[in-house]
């Protein structure tokens, strides 16, 4: 019998960088054919030019890079991750050329269960422990089952593998490259990081969230989110005075 594996991380590992705030800058003096050397300009001057460029919506200059990430998880998350078409390009793992191994995503005891309010205003909030344990352990039953007749069907019966991966739930993770530029990064994480809007406290010291504030605050899956801020940490290294104008703009994304 196979074993399963279950896992609640996701993997997002960078595994390529080409450009980096000089580089946005570059793009930026073509248009004017100005005497100015990225390499003679201060700290100061460069942050200023990138927080005009982010507060004009001049977003061609972020174009001028490229991001590859390789990254695990959950089917169900991937439905979300792949709907963001502009600026990005991706190859992802084939349930019709292999076999899928078993490993499943079952939700960490953090996740929030319960959903409350309507739609389009849903709040998320934490179940009691025994309502964690009934649903992890559905999923964990759900998954064996699911997996053991996926191998009767490949193994037994014989049918082929894009025929057979139709008895497996979306919690089966799955890997993919996904490349993106500073900009189509943009774009997806002031979707998909959850940042509030000011406006939701009455006291903004309360709030310390290294991401800011959103002006057009969006409500992710919790699951998406967590692969979104994995990513926003290595661009804000790879991208420091960009992230920073991104941030301090409210997450617009230019
Ligand atoms: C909280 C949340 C809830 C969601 N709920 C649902 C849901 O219930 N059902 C559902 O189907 N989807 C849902 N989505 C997905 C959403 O509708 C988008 O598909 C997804 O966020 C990608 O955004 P995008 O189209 O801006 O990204 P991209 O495809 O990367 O596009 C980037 C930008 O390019 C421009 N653009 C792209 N394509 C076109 C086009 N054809 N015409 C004109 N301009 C274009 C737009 O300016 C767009 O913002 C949800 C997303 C979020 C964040």
């Amino acid at each position: 019998v196979t074993p399963i594996e279950f896992r609640s991380d996701f993997t997002t590992d960078i595994v390529q960088l080409m450009g980096d705030d000089d580089m946005v800058l570059r793009a930026m003096l073509i248009s004017t054919l100005t005497d100015d050397k990225v390499e003679n300009m201060t700290a100061e001057g460069k942050a200023g030019r990138i927080r005009f460029l982010m507060h004009g919506r001049h977003g061609t200059p972020f174009e001028q890079n490229l991001m590859t990430f390789r990254s695990e998880a959950p089917i169900f998350v991937y439905r979300e991750w792949h709907r963001h078409r502009i600026g990005v390009s991706i190859n992802e793992q084939s349930g019709r050329y292999v076999e899928l191994p078993p490993m499943f995503y079952i939700p960490p005891p953090e996740r929030p269960l319960l959903q409350v309010g309507k739609p389009g205003a849903y709040e998320y909030i934490a179940g009691d422990e025994q309502t964690y344990r009934t649903m992890v352990g559905f999923i964990k039953d759900n998954s064996i089952d699911s997996y053991h007749r996926y191998e009767s069907l490949l193994q037994g019966v014989g049918v082929a593998k894009e025929v057979a991966r139709m008895v497996l739930p979306v919690n089966i993770y799955s890997s993919m490259y996904w490349t993106c530029n500073a900009r189509s990064l943009m774009a997806f994480l002031s979707l998909r990081v959850r940042c509030p809007s000011k406006q939701e406290f009455v006291d903004v010291s309360d709030y310390k969230d290294e991401f800011g504030f959103s002006i057009f605050p969006s409500k992710p899956m919790w699951e998406i989110d967590a692969c979104a801020r994995a990513i926003e940490q290595v661009f804000a290294q790879a991208f420091p005075l960009t992230h920073a104008a991104f941030v301090d703009f409210g997450r617009v994304c230019p």
